[in-house]
């Protein structure tokens, strides 16, 4: 006969081999959001106040009823890119939990204060932009609280994540995405099968991006110096928001999920993208009116003409010309122009393999 004693030890000598069997997660937890398996749940990460304001950034935790990655996509640092905003929200309501093997963290505007004011590239509260401070200071400016805020509760809790931006008020942009270069191979290979799920026909090869995990300062970077296979994606222009924009969005988080085995695979055929190797910026060497006399996505030569800026009596101030060939990325999309602003990015395509 067992003994009371003897039938606990029994218990307690089996019970290494239950806790295999059991699910390490049964809920997923970010901010005030904690879902079960197979479960949505709604919540805020809180900025707490500080020399400035504290706010409220909206999470939504997609806890899948199947283990598998942690995927995290973000958008609206820039709180005027609409259309990446729109896309994080059709996310919000379109993944089923159920129908998911890991977990999604979606958070679709981390720069409350730039949506609310329409205020573009930077957080009106300190005039940071807020993709230029990671990994972020809990003893800074709102911006940089923020940003301490993202990277302690999803940079550091999740395996990949999928930063999202497009063109800005001010950006008539063709989509593209961003590709770093981190230099360890394996990393790389994995965010670079990433990127080309995703799907935009354009990727710059960013090898110039920081190293370090304690200067990161954007937030893909803060990822990925971290170890997180991770990149960046940009669609969208200068206000409105158009649905091809989002759906190219929204089908390039999907088609990463299913590369990643979250969902079921895409069937998507995947085509070989244009790469961009370099970025060349103009920017604005006084104030005036800008008139652009190309669109986006334009092939230019160098020394092609790309706008005039005029004073604001219509007298010619300086022609702007293409520094090299390449592809106009974006191009300012308003008249409005201040000494420094960016008037357009040449992006230069990397010759082709032979
Ligand atoms: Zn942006």
């Amino acid at each position: 006969m067992l003994t009371r004693a003897a039938l606990t030890s029994v218990v307690l000598l089996l019970a290494p081999g239950l806790v295999v069997a059991q699910d390490a997660r049964p809920s997923f937890t970010v901010g005030t959001a904690t879902a079960a398996r197979g479960q949505k749940a709604l919540g805020v990460l809180t900025v707490p106040a500080g020399s400035d304001a504290g706010y409220d950034i909206p999470v939504a935790v997609l806890h899948g009823a199947k283990p598998g990655p942690v995927l995290a996509v973000v958008s609206g640092a820039h709180g005027t890119e609409y259309a990446s905003i729109m896309a994080v929200e059709r996310l919000i309501n379109s993944v089923n939990p159920r129908e998911l093997s890991g977990t999604l963290v979606l958070i679709p505007i981390v720069n409350i204060p730039s949506f609310e004011k329409i205020v573009p590239h930077v957080n009106p509260t300190d005039n940071k932009s807020m993709n230029r401070f990671y990994p972020g200071d809990p003893n800074g400016t709102q911006t940089d609280r923020a940003s301490y805020v993202i990277t302690k509760e999803v940079v550091e809790r999740c395996d990949h994540l999928i930063d999202l931006h497009g063109g800005d008020l001010d950006e008539n942009l063709r989509p593209y995405s961003y590709w770093t270069v981190t230099g360890n191979q394996k990393q790389d290979e994995a965010s670079r099968a990433m990127v080309l799920a995703f799907g935009l026909d354009h990727i710059i090869i960013s090898a110039d991006r920081p190293k370090d995990p304690n200067a990161a300062r954007y937030l893909e970077n803060a990822a990925s110096t971290r170890g997180k296979p991770s990149f960046t994606a940009e669609a969208g222009r200068s206000g409105p928001v158009q649905a091809h924009d989002v759906a190219m969005l929204v089908n390039g988080v999907r088609g990463v999920m299913a590369h990643l085995k979250m969902t079921p695979p895409a069937g998507t055929p995947v085509h070989a993208p244009v790469w961009i190797e370099k970025v060349v910026t103009i920017a604005a060497e006084q104030d005036g009116v800008f008139q652009p006399l190309v669109d986006r996505d334009a092939r230019v030569v160098k020394g092609a003409k790309i706008g005039v800026v005029t004073d604001y009596l219509n007298r010619q101030l300086q022609e702007i010309v293409a520094p090299d060939t390449g592809i106009i990325l974006f191009v300012r999309a308003l008249p409005s122009l201040k000494k420094g602003d960016t008037i357009a990015n040449v992006g230069l395509v990397r010759p082709a393999k032979k």
